[in-house]
């Protein structure tokens, strides 16, 4: 049998860089097949608004 374990791994948003901890309820936005999580629906408006900015370094 296998234990299941939950990990409060702190994640680090991909727009305003603060991090935060992942779970089922996270906003996340796709984008060219790669899956970026982000801490917020706003995070997640500036991501779309413009993806290449956040998605380079
Ligand atoms: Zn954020």
């Amino acid at each position: 049998m296998q234990k299941i374990t939950f990990s409060w791994k702190k994640t680090p948003c991909q727009v305003c860089k603060g991090s935060f901890v992942q779970n089922e309820t996270t906003e996340k936005v796709t984008y060219k097949d790669r899956v970026y999580s982000v801490c917020c629906v706003t995070c997640r408006s500036r991501f779309q608004e413009n993806p290449e900015k956040y998605v380079k370094g």
